[in-house]
């Protein structure tokens, strides 16, 4: 497939604590949208990613695109562990806003906020979701005090505190900004896809400009080999293009050898992608975490990335 370059790109942050809801939430939006319809869908997409899990490759066990209204929103799973090498942040850096997930019986976790703080010092402006109001004992009214307090003491902005609410039963499959009309009026997830389409805000970068990509993960996958994750800043990455990376250890020559982008949960292959999305590719052994890669005797370096340990234990 190849992304039109009319078709704008969002990319979204998911922070949740445990058990609040993240895996129905994916899956929920991913129905909405039409990205899954079959339940043998999901169950091969389980599969696949109990196949990742053993692999040891979890990165992007939860990562997805779905496509609405000429939007293609990448959701970036972030990872929920005390932070590795700087991992979080490198995957927060990939978002432009957040999800902040939080159970209406159970309210913020001290889990979460570690990762919020760093969304909120990178000038991230999150989405609140307050998921599982269909429960007995839900306070979705306390549940929002908390997590003003929570900003408050983050010391977020005015324009961080500003953020919207949306009442949400990821497990039913509704959303609404409007508690009294969830599940009532508004019976779907859709009035959640138009909050983040409202609010985040498009990726930008000029799809004919020069190309930079910053790679800001790695994956290993025993068939392609190395995978560099990370986001294009500027111009358009295609398959089979001569490119250099530069970092900390130097230059090197290279040929892009394939592009992976998401179609809802499944990995596909991309002739090209565009400034703003965020891709996989291979081709590129030496590839390290904080590499710009660019045209052939064209690249303009990313300020690099602090990493403190390696990240990827699977070699
Ligand atoms: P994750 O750990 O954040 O990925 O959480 P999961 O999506 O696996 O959900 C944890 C549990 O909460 C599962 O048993 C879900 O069925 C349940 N759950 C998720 N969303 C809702 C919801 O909106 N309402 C209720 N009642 N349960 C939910």
């Amino acid at each position: 497939m190849t992304l039109k370059k009319s078709m704008d790109i969002r990319n979204i942050a998911i922070i949740a604590h445990v058990d609040h809801g993240k895996t129905t939430l994916v899956d929920g939006i991913l129905k909405a949208t039409g990205q899954i319809n079959q339940k043998e869908d999901r169950e091969r997409v389980m599969d696949s990613m109990d196949l990742e899990r053993e692999r040891g490759i979890t990165i992007r066990a939860k990562n997805a695109s779905v496509f609405y209204q000429g939007n293609k929103i990448n959701i970036i799973d972030t990872p929920g562990h005390a932070d590795f090498g700087g991992e979080v942040e490198r995957v927060l850096g990939m978002a432009d806003c957040c999800l902040l997930l939080v159970d209406a019986v159970e309210g913020p976790m001290p889990q979460t906020r570690f990762v919020l703080d760093k969304s909120l010092r990178m000038g991230h402006r999150p989405i609140l979701v307050i998921n599982k109001i269909d429960r007995d004992f839900a306070a979705p009214d306390k549940v929002i005090d908390k997590v003003f307090d929570l900003f408050d003491e983050l010391g977020a902005t005015p324009e961080q505190m500003d953020f919207p609410i949306v009442y949400c039963s990821a497990k039913s499959g509704f959303a609404s900004t409007e508690l009294a009309r969830a599940g009532k009026e508004d019976k779907d997830l859709l009035p959640l896809i138009d909050v983040i389409v409202k609010h985040v805000p498009v990726a930008s970068g000029n799809a004919d400009g020069a190309l930079q990509m910053q790679v800001m993960n790695l994956d290993y996958d025993d068939y392609m080999g190395r995978v560099g994750i990370g986001r294009i800043f500027r111009g358009t990455i295609r398959k089979n293009q001569a490119v250099e990376c530069a970092g900390e250890g130097g230059t090197k020559k290279g040929k892009i050898t394939k592009i992976l982008g998401f179609e809802g949960m499944d990995r596909i292959e991309l002739q090209e992608a565009v400034a703003g999305d965020i891709v996989g590719i291979t081709g590129l052994e030496e590839l390290a975490i904080g590499d710009t890669i660019g045209a052939e005797g064209n690249v303009e370096m990313r300020a690099p990335i602090r990493v403190d340990e390696p990240t990827v234990s699977m070699f």
